[in-house]
């Protein structure tokens, strides 16, 4: 063993009893076959080494491994559900590194049905906390595909938006104040939960969406509402992507802003999931226009009240809309889920798609945003150009909050890697800069978009970015190599 090779043992030897002394032995892994679930992302893309993965239990575990990592130059890697797209919670190539896997973090510390918010530790899984909500007739609205594995502290930590976000915000809007351990293993506790606190910055809005670049979040005190006492989910056609814009603001006036989801599932995606989950049914049989999965949701038990011909007063009123949409050509068709099944039968459609596409072959995934007016601008010029370059993109979206997923996929009897993908990312970045788009919706930059925030992120923007992660930490310990691009 060369001296070198030496000293490097001896760091990493003492870095894990160090650990160990921590979190006990069955919390520190460092065999390679028990870390290699912590070491590769979710899209397979990315993947590393680590010194050892560290499971703790508690925030001041947390706080002295922090502390130790600061004083011996060893990047810290939060980790949570390990369902993040952009290879954020894995190390990168060259740092000594350990992964901080939260998910030992996931109590309930306190649930106020008063004021309808909750305490959770930063590794609860998301449908946890969702169903801890049911039990007490409330919702927490963060809705999407990962739900059964993220963790709420990823979900800050992304600022993660999904289906729900027309009515009730992205992870942002839904969080009153986070404990966190900051890059020297200081603990900020700011878990009042209050809806006004106007005392200066506001150091949980710095935390959230910032990919653990700043700080390891712990726990987290979240909003919660009242569970709806009638839903109707639809599948509409729609005559087009502009008309889809009327439809949903025609929507939100009939039904006092009263949407909860609408989804773009153009055909060529629902073509997409059917051949890779044959199980799953179309909704509408031949449908030519614009599919939306759409959600309309009340609380108010007038809207659950049963009527003599058998439907609720809610499901008439969208009836009553959709019948006038259908005359004046916005509306094609629809199928209204008549049951919880079929409304959980639409939904698994919705959130097969991910997998779908992967399943399908090569692509790459745009998580891109537009303001509303704009996005039937981007898929038409779009579509066009990818077209003529050989991709036959294969699109969804959060189109509710002007949120597509569009992936780049090849056209049929295309070959993936003879076509030109820079040229075509580099249309989409073009496009979305003259339609006031952005490059990141919610997934976040994490490893795989630092190329393109070090292109397309506004400079003096960056600079404070840069600001802020060289004060709170000045030796790069936290996550480096995400989000912030080094100069
Ligand atoms: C099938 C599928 C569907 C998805 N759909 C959506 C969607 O609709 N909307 C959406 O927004 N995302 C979606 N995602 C992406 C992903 O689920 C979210 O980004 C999620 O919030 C990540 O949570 P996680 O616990 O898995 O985080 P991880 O993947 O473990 O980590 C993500 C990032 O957060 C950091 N981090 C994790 N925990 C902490 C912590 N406690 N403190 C500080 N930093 C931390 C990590 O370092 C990393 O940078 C989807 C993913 C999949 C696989």
């Amino acid at each position: 063993m060369s001296q070198v090779e030496l000293i490097r043992k001896t760091i990493a030897d003492d870095a894990r009893d160090h650990f160990r002394a921590i979190v006990g032995s069955a919390n520190l892994l460092h065999e390679t076959h028990d870390m290699a679930g912590y070491l590769t992302d979710w899209t397979g893309q990315f993947s590393s080494e680590a010194l050892a993965v560290v499971r703790p239990n508690s925030t001041s575990q947390v706080s002295q491994i922090v502390q130790y990592c600061n004083a011996n130059r060893i990047a810290v890697v939060p980790q949570g559900g390990g369902t993040g797209l952009c290879g954020g919670g894995v190390p990168i190539d060259g740092k000594r590194s350990v992964v901080l896997s939260l998910t030992r973090m996931n109590a309930l510390r306190n649930f106020d049905p008063a004021g309808r918010t909750i305490v959770v530790e930063a590794g609860m899984v998301l449908e946890t906390l969702q169903l801890e909500a049911l039990e007490h007739g409330l919702i927490f609205p963060l809705m999407f595909g990962a739900k059964g594995t993220c963790t709420v502290g990823g979900n800050l930590s992304t600022n993660a938006g999904g289906s729900n976000v027309v009515r009730y915000g992205n992870t942002r809007e839904l969080c009153l104040g986070i404990e966190a351990v900051m890059p020297d293993g200081s603990v900020i506790n700011a878990l009042t939960g209050l809806r006004k606190d106007n005392t200066g910055y506001d150091i949980k809005d710095m935390l959230i969406g910032a990919e653990g670049t700043l700080g390891v979040i712990t726990a987290a005190v979240f909003k919660m509402f009242r569970q709806p006492a009638n839903r109707v989910t639809a599948f509409l056609s729609v005559a087009s992507l502009s008309a889809a814009t009327e439809v949903l603001n025609r929507l939100q006036d009939h039904t006092g802003s009263a949407v909860e989801a609408f989804e773009y599932m153009p055909q060529h995606a629902i073509d997409v999931i059917c051949s890779q989950f044959p199980d799953i049914k179309r909704p509408l049989a031949d449908h030519t226009g614009c599919g939306i999965l759409v959600e309309v949701a009340s609380s108010r038990a007038i809207d659950a009240r049963e009527l003599p011909d058998g439907s609720t007063q809610l499901g008439d009123e969208v009836m009553t809309l959709l019948s006038e949409l259908m005359e004046t050509g916005l509306v094609l068709d629809a199928m209204i889920a008549q049951s919880e099944k079929q409304r959980a039968d639409l939904w698994r459609m919705r959130e097969s798609i991910l997998e779908a596409i992967t399943g399908n072959g090569p692509a790459y995934h745009l998580d891109i945003s537009l303001p509303l007016s704009r996005v039937a601008d981007f898929v038409g010029e779009m579509d066009q150009a990818s077209a003529k370059m050989g991709f036959q993109p294969i699109t969804v979206g959060h189109l509710g909050d002007g949120n597509l997923h569009y992936a780049l996929a090849p056209a049929p009897n295309r070959v993936w890697a003879s076509l030109p993908l820079e040229a075509a990312k580099e249309a989409a970045f073009d496009l979305l800069g003259r339609l006031n788009g952005s490059f990141s919706a919610e997934h976040g930059i994490g490893q795989s978009k630092l190329a393109v925030m070090t292109m397309l992120k506004e400079p003096s923007q960056l600079a404070v970015m840069r600001a802020i992660k060289t004060a709170l930490d000045p030796n790069n310990i936290m996550n480096p190599g995400k989000l912030v691009p080094e100069v």
